[in-house]
């Protein structure tokens, strides 16, 4: 039985390192190189001690045997292989699983999370913040589409949700292992990251960097990915858009009394009055536009209840590498 002196740096650390890095990857392959040598470089300075967890989101070019070539030169890379693609959120809350460092920081591959600005993180977080996020100063490497929309969702998602999230703020921060825990304990099945950071509370600092183009590839995010993301932030936020039938409805049931009203009087004075096509069609049309919109948004609720009772488990993994002692378990997580 060796004792943990005897233990060869070489191995896999027993202890929990000092830093995780958590990166998800889907169809990155180009980008493989340059990315780990750039964490390698910016990493020399801070620790020695860290693990990258590599979560392969079901990419289907050369991501995986590219991840394990890395993992089979540096024990320090672990990779989380899952049986599709999940998305994004859900390959970092895979990776988040997995993370057993002091401080995790999730990154995306693609280097527009600079890993130069690790640095400032960790210098932060040793200042006593629980969390420390990275915002964008500018976001000149999106195209003005993606930035108008953007600003307009940041303002209109913290207008009505619970709990504001700061403005260009990806998912690029650190956080110290009390925070994993306590985002591990919530397993909502729509994840919007963001939101979830934001929930969990703790001492918040952040760090200001410009993003950068992405080295190599493009993104994943087409309009309808982005709109559903949206959606998806918005609805796990916040209940104002069920709610805010019931003040409409109240007050259009006010002004129609009043109508109602008005026209019994007329009708006793007047007598019946058969012309009125336009205005019946007017409130015809309007309430039931009303209706379905209405009707619509109940829906959006709907599907995510139903998402959240069926219990499934959020995400499959297919193979896992680096690992030496199988995670935590969980009653959600499948058994392997
Ligand atoms: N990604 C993923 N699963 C997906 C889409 C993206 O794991 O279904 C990863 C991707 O490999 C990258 C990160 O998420 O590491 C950010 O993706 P991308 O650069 O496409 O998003 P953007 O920077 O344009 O918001
Ligand atoms: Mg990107």
């Amino acid at each position: 039985m060796p004792r943990p002196d005897d233990v060869k740096m070489s191995q896999p650390p027993q202890t929990a390192p000092y830093l995780s890095l958590v990166v998800p990857f889907h169809n990155e392959e180009r980008g493989i190189d340059v990315f780990f040598s750039r964490i390698d470089k910016a990493l020399a300075d801070i620790t020695g001690d860290y693990e990258i967890i590599c979560v392969d989101d079901g990419s289907t070019d050369g991501t995986l045997p590219a991840l394990k070539r890395r993992a089979a030169q540096d024990p320090r890379i672990r990779i989380i292989s899952l049986s599709r693609n999940f998305g994004k959120d859900i390959a970092l809350t895979a990776g988040l699983d997995h993370a057993t460092g002091e401080a995790v920081i999730p990154m995306d591959a693609d280097l527009q999370d600079p890993p130069e600005l690790i640095g400032a993180l960790v210098e932060k977080w040793r200042q006593g913040h629980d969390v420390v996020f990275a915002t964008r100063v500018s976001r000149r490497a999106d195209g003005l589409a993606k930035r108008v929309t953007a600003r307009l969702f940041y303002r209109f998602h913290n207008r009505i949700a619970d709990l504001p999230i700061p403005h260009d703020t990806g998912d690029f921060r650190l956080m110290d292992r009390r925070v994993v825990e306590a985002l591990r304990s919530v397993r909502d099945k729509t994840r919007f990251m963001k939101g979830l950071f934001t929930w969990v509370g703790f001492r918040q600092a952040s760090v200001e960097y410009v993003r950068p183009e992405r080295a190599t590839g493009e993104t994943k995010w087409s309009f309808w990915q982005l709109w559903n993301f949206a959606i998806d932030g918005l609805t796990s936020n916040s209940t104002l858009p069920l709610r805010i039938w019931t003040y409409l409805g109240f007050v259009i049931f006010l002004f129609a009394f009043g109508f109602a009203a008005w026209i019994v009087i007329r009708t006793l004075i007047y007598g019946v009055d058969v012309p009125g096509y336009a205005s019946m069609m007017v409130v015809v049309l309007l309430l039931g536009g009303i209706n379905i919109v209405a009707t619509g948004i109940l829906g959006e609720y709907i599907a995510r209840i139903f998402n959240e009772v069926r219990q499934r488990p959020l995400y499959l993994i297919r193979e896992r590498h680096g690992f030496s002692e199988p995670a935590t378990p969980r009653d959600d997580l499948p058994s392997e």
